[in-house]
């Protein structure tokens, strides 16, 4: 049976002599692994379907015999490769890294709307738009704490629920942000012009992001802290 996919190319690794095993991040179905076959041969017609970044409309099929759910990819139409990533190492890198964060956060099959929507968001971003890189991946781990279900209290106190006058702290574990009257040993503070950065950032659409000019380095010090606390430390790339 033959089923259309939306998905985003995010790993792909040699296969056998002249395969490719693809890792789509797929709208419709999360994370799923699928077999582009015979892709190294030089006519084959789904090359630019191997290449990480590759945007399209997957059509997938499942034949019996084929372990492990694979699929096995027998069509693509592309939407948009984000070619420009690929001319510029640094962009390149950075969208690696965006990538990386969406393998670590998602689950096999486990449909994820909002992710899907944000990873692409922010491929736009990084591709066409004049924004710098640190800004997007900022953005970026604010709207994966939020998707997964770990927004950061940005305008009252995670604990009391007051609103921030002076002093405030930021829970490496947990992301709260809370007052100088609810903070425990593991708080530490931050600067409030920080803290009104994270709301700018969080605020502010993709579109809109290049209208931002700030110095985010703590911000994004403290989500990548806060993100590898998160997730036990196993994230491997260096954000
Ligand atoms: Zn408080």
């Amino acid at each position: 049976m033959e089923e259309k996919v939306k998905g985003i190319v995010i790993g792909s690794a040699d296969f056998k002599e002249s395969d490719r095993l693809i890792t789509l991040f797929t709208l419709e179905k999360g994370i799923l692994n699928a077999i582009l076959k015979g892709v190294k041969k030089p006519n084959s017609k789904l090359k630019f379907a191997k290449e990480i970044f590759c945007f399209g409309e997957f059509i997938l099929t499942q034949k019996a015999g084929v372990k492990n759910g694979f699929y096995i990819i027998i069509g693509c139409d592309l939407v948009d490769n984000f070619f420009d990533l690929s001319q510029n190492f640094d962009k390149y890198f950075e969208g690696c890294k965006l990538l990386e964060i969406i393998k670590f956060v998602s689950k096999i099959g486990q449909q994820d709307v909002g992710l899907f929507i944000e990873l692409l968001k922010a491929l736009k971003t990084l591709t066409y738009e004049n924004v710098a890189r640190n800004l997007i991946l900022c953005k970026f781990l604010l709207k994966i704490f939020e998707a997964t279900g770990y927004k950061l209290n940005l305008n009252k106190c995670a604990s009391c629920g007051s609103e921030f006058f002076g002093k405030r702290y930021f829970c490496m574990e947990t992301g709260e942000i809370c007052c100088v009257g609810c903070k425990t040993y593991n708080f530490l503070e931050i600067l409030p012009q920080t803290h009104t950065n994270f709301r700018l950032i969080s605020n502010t659409p993709y579109e809109k992001l290049s209208t931002l000019k700030l110095s985010i380095g703590e911000c994004l010090d403290l989500l990548v802290l806060n993100f590898k606390i998160r997730f036990n430390n196993k994230f491997s790339i260096t954000l």
